[in-house]
């Protein structure tokens, strides 16, 4: 088998290479820490002690009043759906939810089901770019709402959502709020308490702990019913016995973030930062998308216009460089993502949308390589789009200068 090495990896919004100092705490969990931690002897209870420790560890990284209000989970999509299910099963008579059209799947889905059950969704609109509508979502808070659900940074661009004054509102009208917090948690300090927020996801392999674990934060008072239900694990919430290995994993990583996070913030937007200047300035007719004035410091969302997304990728990984656009293959055609139709963007740009995610591990190195090779590549591209006038060396159409409100 051929080394899958990438030189560049910029796909950090998708997944993150675990850190080596996480790896280190988790393998005894994996090797002669093997006892339950639900055991009453001393092999369980070893491992029951340093689930506790993981738990005060996400508790500090979140800024949560007590350990307690922490629920493991295996992954951020559990921790969602626990939240909005145990919403409408804690208050039956509403039947009522508040979203935005620019969610990740685990809500979208989620929420389209429950929409073909008879819940009313109220899905609330974003602008060119990717901000909410926040009269709609002012207008749509009502006693029938059971919940309302946003995601803090939006995946493909990073944008953030007005998260606490957003939940301020909520709780102004008693309606319980949740936010996915996945694409912030290692990446901006958060602070839960004392903040409207009554529940909060996040996700393990997405700050650099392994895939298979998540946590979901459940303020204290807050009405809940368990999603997953048999064994009284995590406090009854939560059935199942739990992944130790990651749950320690977890917690590593939390205390990790915590301690680098005011170092590393500047440092990757500086680097994210130097990239997209670089890219606008070697290429033409390519603009950044979402709010780049709101948004995580690790994402960037740059839309070419008049090239194919995948074809760029591809590109990009015979070069060694690792990126991703937001198109998914639906039905043989490529469609551009729910977030780009969203925002209005037009096909000929939203299909060349291409998101860079950075980290920690992320070096100046990397940024030159992706530099040095993606001008060339969208040049030969776009000498192949019918769109695009190769003798001219511009648009074969009108191109879309994106009008920012
Ligand atoms: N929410 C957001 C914003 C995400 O980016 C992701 C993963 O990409 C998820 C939820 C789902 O996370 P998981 O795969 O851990 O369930």
């Amino acid at each position: 088998m051929s080394e899958l090495k990438p030189l560049a990896y910029l796909d950090n919004n998708a997944t993150t290479q675990v850190d080596p100092k996480v790896l280190e705490t988790m393998l005894p969990y994996l090797s002669e820490h093997y006892g339950n931690p639900s055991s009453i002897h001393q092999f369980g209870e070893q491992v029951g002690k340093a689930l506790e420790l993981a738990r005060t560890q996400v508790q500090t990284m979140i800024g949560a009043s007590h350990s307690s209000e922490i629920i493991f989970t295996s992954c951020a999509t559990e921790a969602t759906t626990t939240a909005i299910m145990s919403a409408l099963e804690a208050f039956p008579q509403r039947k009522e939810v508040i979203t935005s059209v620019i969610e990740h799947p685990a809500t979208l889905d989620l929420c389209q089901t429950l929409a073909r059950k008879g819940y009313k969704i109220h899905w609330i609109e974003v602008d060119s770019r990717g901000r909410l509508d926040m009269e709609a979502y002012k207008k749509a808070l009502s006693p029938n709402v059971a919940i309302a659900s946003f995601m803090w940074a939006n995946n493909e661009t990073g944008s953030l959502f007005p998260i606490r004054g957003m939940a301020e509102l909520a709780k102004q009208h008693d309606v319980l709020f949740h936010t996915d917090a996945v694409q912030v948690a290692g990446k901006l300090p958060i602070q839960v308490a004392d903040s409207g927020i009554d529940l909060l996801s996040l996700s393990g392999h997405k700050f650099h702990a392994p895939k298979g674990v998540g946590a979901l934060y459940l303020r204290r008072g807050a009405k809940f019913r368990p999603l997953l239900r048999g064994g009284h694990q995590e406090r009854g919430r939560r059935a199942g016995t739990e992944n130790s290995s990651g749950i320690v994993a977890l917690g590593k990583a939390c205390e990790l973030a915590q301690l680098s996070i005011e170092q590393d913030s500047p440092r990757i937007s500086m680097l994210r930062d130097r990239l997209e200047q670089g890219l606008l300035a070697k290429v033409p007719n390519c603009f950044v998308t979402g709010d780049p004035r709101h948004r995580v410091p690790n994402t960037s969302n740059i839309a070419f216009e008049f090239v194919e997304g995948e074809s760029i990728l591809l590109m990009l990984d015979q070069h060694g460089i690792a990126a991703s656009s937001g198109s998914a293959c639906t039905s043989g055609s490529l469609e551009p993502s729910h977030v780009m139709r969203a925002m209005d963007i037009p096909y000929t740009a939203a299909h060349g949308a291409i998101r860079f995610s950075l980290s920690r591990f992320t070096t100046d190195t990397m940024i030159d390589q992706v530099l040095a090779v993606l001008p060339g590549i969208i040049a030969k591209l776009r000498m192949l789009s019918p769109y695009w006038d190769a003798a001219a060396d511009q648009p074969a159409q009108e191109s879309f200068s994106p009008v920012y409100g």
